[in-house]
């Protein structure tokens, strides 16, 4: 079985777009599970040779679950669950916002291991961004552009040893 990465983040942050990037060409193949776990999309996805289940979650953007915490919470740890490493996206050029406060608090009392990403990272609009999002208290963020596939090899190095 291969090992699970989990994409989370608050909305329009690029997460779908980094697991199209990560999934590329088998995008084909992508499952939605219908009924099982509908605000969860799977890919077989591969990393410069390195090959993982990535999993990009939506529950975030469900209206009625913004106005409930306690439900994108449970969403949140029970997508955690099943992974091996999760990939915590934040937007380096909007900055960082108290709901991505709030899920890297989540984030740190969870025992699966947290990659922050700083996406948009692009140019140097990201700048700001990036260096905000040390405060997440999540270790160091790895600046990528999913959109340009940017910062994939740093990626790739911060996800090896987890996987
Ligand atoms: P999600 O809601 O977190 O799944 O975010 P999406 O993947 O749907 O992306 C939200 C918006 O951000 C879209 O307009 C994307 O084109 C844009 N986006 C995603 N990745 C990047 C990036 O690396 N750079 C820039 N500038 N925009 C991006
Ligand atoms: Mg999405």
């Amino acid at each position: 079985m291969l090992p699970q990465v989990i994409i989370i983040g608050r909305p329009n942050v690029g997460k779908s777009t980094l697991f199209n990037r990560l999934v590329g060409k088998k995008l084909a193949l992508v499952d939605d599970q219908p009924g099982v776990t509908r605000d969860r999309r799977f890919g077989d996805a591969e990393l410069l040779g390195l090959k993982f289940q990535i999993v990009d979650t939506a529950g975030w953007e469900d209206d009625e679950a913004e106005t409930l915490p306690g439900r994108m919470r449970q969403q949140t740890e029970a997508s955690l669950e099943t992974a091996d490493v999760a990939l915590f996206v934040v937007d380096a050029r909007a900055g960082l916002t108290p709901l991505d406060e709030e899920i890297a608090q989540w984030l740190r009392a969870s025992p699966v291991p947290v990659i922050v990403l700083a996406n948009k990272a692009e140019g140097r609009a990201g700048e700001g961004g990036l260096l905000e999002a040390y405060s997440l208290g999540l270790g160091d963020p790895v600046a990528v552009s999913a959109e340009h596939g940017e910062g994939m090899g740093d990626l790739f190095e911060a996800l090896l040893p987890h996987l």
